[in-house]
C-alpha cells in the first residue's frame, strides 16, 4: 500500500504520483473485461491510470449527450481521448444523440442538481453503457462519474444498478474517491494540464452556475480558457 500508513491523518499523508503505490484493484467477481463510462479527463484520468496499473482489460465509453453546447463537448471528448492514447487505452466514441437526452429531460429543466433531472441524466448514459457492454462481450460496467464530490454517489450507484441489470452486465460500484483517489484526481489533472470545466454539463446547469456567479458578483464563465496547471502546481513535486 506504499506510503498511505495507518494512523496517519489526510493532511500528513503523502498522495503524491511519484511516491504513492495504490493498492491493486480487483473486480468484484474476477470479471475480466470492464467497459468503464467516463464523463471526462479530470474525472476519468486517475481512475484509468489506476486501473492500467492493476492490469484490468478496461476500455473507456465516451457517452455523454448531456454535454452542451457541441464544442464543449468536443474539448471535453478530446482530452478525454488524448490521456487514453497516452496510457495505450482503447476509448470508443459514442452518439451525441443530444436530441434524446433534450427529450427525456423534458419537464426537468428547472430542477437542481442531484435532482430528478440527474436520475435522468445518468439512467441514459447508464442504460446505453450497459447496452454497448451487453452487445460487445464485456464482463462488467462501471463509471468515473461518482469520483466527483459534487454527486451524489448513492444517485449514481442506484442508477448504474438498475440500468445494468435488464441487460445482465454487472454494475461495479467501486468507491473511487477512496484510498487517496480524489486527491490523486486532482494532482493528476494539474500534471496533465487537463481542461478544466466550471459546469456540470447540460445547457440547465451552465445557466444555474452562470446565476450563481452573478449572484455572487463574480462573471459568467468563460468557456475553453481554464485549464488545471493554472492552480499553480509545483510540478517538481510530481514528476
Ligand atoms: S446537472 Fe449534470 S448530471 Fe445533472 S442533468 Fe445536467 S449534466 Fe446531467
Amino acid at each position: 500500500m506504499g506510503n498511505f500508513k495507518k494512523g496517519k491523518t489526510m493532511s500528513q499523508v503523502d498522495y503524491s504520483l511519484k511516491s504513492y503505490k495504490r493498492p491493486k484493484l480487483e473486480t468484484p467477481n474476477g470479471e475480466k473485461k470492464l467497459l468503464l463510462h467516463s464523463c471526462c479527463a479530470p474525472c476519468a484520468g486517475e481512475i484509468m491510470e489506476a486501473l492500467a496499473a492493476s492490469d484490468i482489460d478496461t476500455t473507456i465509453y465516451f457517452y455523454n449527450p448531456n454535454i452542451h453546447p457541441k464544442d464543449e463537448y468536443e474539448l471535453r471528448k478530446d482530452e478525454n481521448i488524448r490521456f487514453a492514447e497516452k496510457l495505450g487505452m482503447p476509448i470508443i466514441d459514442a452518439d451525441y444523440d443530444r436530441d434524446e437526452w433534450f427529450e427525456r429531460t423534458k419537464g426537468q429543466e428547472n430542477e437542481p442538481e442531484r435532482g430528478e433531472r440527474c436520475s435522468t441524466c445518468f439512467d441514459m448514459r447508464f442504460q446505453k453503457t450497459a447496452k454497448f457492454a451487453s452487445e460487445n462481450d464485456f464482463d462488467i460496467i462501471s463509471s468515473t462519474l461518482g469520483i466527483s464530490r459534487w454527486k451524489d454517489m448513492n444517485q449514481i450507484n442506484e442508477s448504474g444498478a438498475k440500468s445494468s441489470a435488464p441487460h445482465k452486465i454487472p454494475y461495479w460500484d467501486f468507491n473511487w474517491r477512496k484510498q487517496g483517489g480524489s486527491s490523486r484526481m486532482l494532482e493528476l489533472s494539474k500534471k496533465e494540464n487537463f481542461y478544466q470545466q466550471e459546469y456540470c454539463g447540460c445547457v440547465y446547469s451552465l445557466r444555474d452556475t452562470n446565476n450563481w456567479r452573478i449572484a455572487k458578483g463574480r462573471n459568467k464563465i468563460e468557456r475553453g480558457v481554464k485549464f488545471y496547471q493554472e492552480a499553480k502546481l509545483k510540478l517538481s513535486q510530481i514528476d
